[in-house]
């Protein structure tokens, strides 16, 4: 058999499926991924470095079981009842897994476009076909067009990647209310944000919540992530998802990262809030030059400019990385008037908003 006769044995459009590459050059000021620019909890790291090693010839639990209570307790719903937790290496594990328990081939998946670019990949991977919605104005989702749709699975991101932006309250409620299927809400910056729904977990069995401890929680090189929903869909989900994603070394970080103590949780709360303030002075000091951002509700801004791939060249060059979009949808006026282009920066320590800011100004004077 020649090597083009094998790769005509794999799944149609498999090799179409891009991989997950922001094809990036490395940097010494990182903006590009939106993990924690602080670091890590140190009761975490502290935790992973006295881990009893000897352990790791043993399996991990099965499904995460010891981390179940603490995440029930972080996410408010310790008391709510008939409430449970599934993990996964990662969020995206979680998305997938649920897209998988739910749909199935031939299904579809409803969600406001732009949104996190694993969605359409982890669909297609499923079989499931994407329907992409435009924003309403102001980028709020367009709750009715998603009803619309009667997908199977639909997709809310709150605040939504790339964009930033918050998610309304009503919005998600009439998703919620009249979707024919399940609702998979991402909080993957649920720290940050000022609205958080996980409370719409306790009151319909069709949400799905997922979160991750890559963001706010500076653990991304752990790959933990979760979902919330009614027991008996959290536990459909663990069934397409499989036995022993999060390692033993995770489980233990993460339960110190959950742990109420200074340098555990409140470092966490305390490092979020960090963010918000950055990013607030981020976006005063950027429209003073010119560069409006859109409203951001996480720990990244996104900024509409015709000029981004221009832009992110010039700053990678300078040794500062931020993300570039180039092909944007341009239903909304602000997103046509950048020809769909805007950069993505997340938000750290001043000193490094200091340095974007020093470089922006070099590079776009
Ligand atoms: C970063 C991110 C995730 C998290 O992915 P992990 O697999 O948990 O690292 C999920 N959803 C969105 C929208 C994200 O931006």
């Amino acid at each position: 058999m020649t090597r083009s006769d094998v790769l005509r044995l794999a799944r149609e459009g498999m090799g179409a499926l891009p991989l997950y590459s922001p094809d990036l050059p490395a940097c010494a000021v990182d903006l590009s991924d939106n993990t924690n620019l602080w670091g890590a909890p140190p009761a975490a790291l502290r935790a992973m470095r006295e881990a009893p090693v000897a352990a790791l010839s043993r399996y991990p639990t099965l499904y995460s079981e010891p981390l179940r209570s603490a995440l029930l307790d972080y996410v408010g719903l310790a008391t709510a009842p008939d409430v449970g937790v599934v993990t996964g290496c990662g969020s995206d594990d979680v998305l997938d897994s649920t897209m998988r328990a739910f749909g199935a081939v031939g299904d579809s998946i409803a969600f406001s476009a732009p949104t996190f670019s694993m969605i359409p990949v982890l669909a297609r991977l499923n079989g499931l076909t994407p329907l992409a919605i435009p924003f309403t104005k102001g980028f709020n989702v367009d709750a009715e067009r998603l009803v619309d749709t009667k997908a199977k699975v639909t997709y809310i991101c709150a605040p939504n990647n790339p964009t930033a932006t918050p998610v309304s309250r009503a919005a998600v409620e009439y998703v919620v209310a009249n979707a024919s299927g399940i609702v998979l809400i991402d909080e993957a910056y649920a720290e940050f944000a000022p609205e958080v729904f996980t409370d719409l977990v306790a009151q319909d069995e069709r949400v799905v919540v997922a979160r991750t401890f890559s963001k706010a929680f500076g653990l991304a090189g752990l790959r933990v992530g979760y979902g919330v929903g009614a027991n008996g869909v959290v536990r459909l989900i663990e069934r397409a998802r499989g036995p022993y994603k999060v390692n033993t070394l995770a489980e233990r970080t993460v339960l110190a990262a959950l742990d109420p103590s200074d340098d555990g949780l409140r470092w966490v709360c305390e490092h979020a809030a960090l963010a918000v303030s950055s990013r607030e002075r981020l976006i005063g000091e950027l429209s003073q030059m010119g560069f409006v951002a859109l409203p951001s509700a996480a720990n990244f801004i996104m900024v509409p400019t015709p000029r981004a791939a221009e832009l992110f060249r010039a700053l990678s060059s300078r040794g500062v990385l931020v993300r570039a979009f180039t092909a944007m949808p341009q239903d909304l006026p602000v997103l046509a008037e950048s020809n769909g282009a805007a950069l993505r920066i997340s938000v750290g320590p001043w000193e490094m908003m200091t340095t974007l800011l020093d470089t922006l100004r070099a590079v776009s004077s």
